[in-house]
């Protein structure tokens, strides 16, 4: 687990590293086998949250309680909202920026959102 710049929620947040990871969806892959009472239910993939968009069905959070209690086993936080946890992975960000220490939003960034700098390394990655 390792605290960085979520650009999503505006603040540190505690972000998981792959085995981290794989704890959570394993946890997410028992809730969603578990059978819903008084409700038929397709496979949904978990609704996407974004700019802004507020995801919080007290029912969607009830289902992955697994997920939350997870993430809060392994990162000390009790995050409410399933849907969150989704972008908190240190594998999705890039290293920190070497002007302002924030984490570049991709791995394959080529600059840094926050200030403009440009990544200092040799090279990134060819998409
Ligand atoms: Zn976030
Ligand atoms: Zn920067």
């Amino acid at each position: 687990m390792k605290m960085l710049w979520c650009w999503r929620c505006q603040l540190e947040m505690p972000m998981l590293d792959e085995a981290e990871w794989a704890e959570v969806m394993a946890a997410h892959n028992r809730s969603v086998a578990k059978p819903q009472s008084g409700v038929t239910q397709r496979h949904q993939p978990a609704p996407a949250v974004g700019r802004g968009a507020e995801v919080s069905a007290p029912a969607y959070a009830a289902r992955f309680i697994d997920v939350l209690d997870a993430y809060e086993r392994i990162t000390g936080f009790r995050e409410t909202n399933p849907a969150a946890i989704w972008h908190h992975r240190v594998a999705q960000y890039g290293p920190p920026c070497a002007a302002c220490g924030k984490p570049l939003r991709t791995p394959r960034a080529r600059m840094c959102a926050a200030c403009g700098a440009s990544r200092t390394e040799a090279s990134p990655p060819a998409a």
